[in-house]
């Protein structure tokens, strides 16, 4: 079965607040939920990406190499089952977007560095520890997990505000093209 780019659940879909579960053993299927994530990410062009993001609630999100490990050449690391184990004191504001919200970006706060723990592919349960970029990738990728989104870092006004233009968008999608 070959792999696939996979249409993004993009908010205010209930898919993305759903609950996810755990990964027992890595399957075929786990596998194959892998490649449909690499190739998405990689299409939608983010740095992470999140399974409630494809619709599927399980604890798997992925993160670029460059990001996670500084090597451009490695494929998306995987983190199942992820457990965020500590995050610094310190602070940091930085815009943030997701593929849950195209052209949305977000100011928010998190801490500046973030220790994770996960099963990898091959089963083994690996710990990283990042710092800017990837301490956020991690925070938020997380967050999709348990049904947490950019949206509930703002107030209630500029909530509204990023919805109209989410639905706006939609609607332009849905037009057809003349002769198409
Ligand atoms: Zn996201």
């Amino acid at each position: 079965m070959g792999m696939a780019v996979r249409p993004i659940v993009v908010w205010p879909d209930p898919r993305l607040r759903e609950e996810t579960r755990e990964v027992v053993e890595i399957t075929d299927e786990i596998q194959t939920l892998y490649k449909d994530l690499c190739e998405t990410m990689v299409a939608y062009q983010g740095i992470g990406i999140a399974s409630p993001q494809i619709g599927v609630p399980v604890k798997m999100f992925l993160i670029d190499a460059l990001v996670a490990l500084g090597d451009e050449n490695l494929p998306p690391v995987a983190f199942i089952n992820p457990e965020v184990l500590g995050t610094s004191d310190e602070l940091e504001k930085c815009d943030e977007g997701c593929l849950s919200f195209p052209g949305i970006y977000v100011p928010i706060e998190r801490p500046v560095r973030a220790r994770v723990r996960a099963m990898g592919l091959n089963g083994e349960i690996f710990e990283l520890e990042g710092e800017g970029l990837l301490a956020r990738a991690i925070q938020h990728e997380n967050d999709h997990l348990t049904g947490k989104l950019m949206v509930d870092f703002v107030g209630p006004l500029k909530k509204r505000m990023i919805k109209r233009k989410l639905e706006r968008e939609a609607e332009l999608d849905d037009v057809p093209l003349a002769g198409a």
